[in-house]
């Protein structure tokens, strides 16, 4: 079993896409291990994404990231990090592929309602960065 950390982006939320986006998280075969509603402060969303920092969309994704509540979680499953890249899609809607949830929800590369982790250690990274262990919840 591999956990990934995923986030259902502030655009997906205020559209009300959650509920469907959590369906298809569901329906692929995730268990759920930590889910939390929040709204980060710019702060916070810059030392989420860090490692964008010099990248010239970064101050325009950490206003999108803070501008207004998303939904943390953690999801877990045989290969999650992979598995869940590939059921959000890439990056830019306008190249993923049909049936994914970066086709059907995304609404532009910087509003792409969804993240997915890279790799496991960035899957470590970011999992600890919004869940303390005893939110976890395996049992
Ligand atoms: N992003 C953007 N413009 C770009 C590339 C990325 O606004 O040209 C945003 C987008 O929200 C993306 C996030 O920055 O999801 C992180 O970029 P990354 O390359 O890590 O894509 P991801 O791992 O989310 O597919
Ligand atoms: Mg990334």
């Amino acid at each position: 079993m591999e956990r990934t950390f995923a986030i259902i982006k502030p655009d997906a939320v205020a559209r009300r896409h959650a509920g469907r986006i959590l369906e298809r998280i569901e329906n692929a075969g995730f268990q759920i291990r930590a889910m939390r509603l929040m709204r980060l402060t710019q702060a916070e969303a810059a030392g989420f994404y860090a490692v964008h920092r010099e990248r010239p969309f970064f101050t325009g994704l950490v206003e999108f990231m803070s501008s207004g509540p998303l939904v943390a979680l953690v999801l877990e499953a045989p290969d999650a990090i992979k598995k869940w890249r590939t059921l959000m899609g890439a990056t830019d809607p306008a190249k993923a592929d049909p049936g994914t949830i970066r086709k059907e929800f995304a609404s532009s590369i910087g509003e792409n309602a969804t993240h997915g982790s890279d790799a496991p250690e960035t899957a470590a990274f970011e999992i600890g960065y919004f869940f303390s262990g005893m939110e976890l919840v395996d049992k």
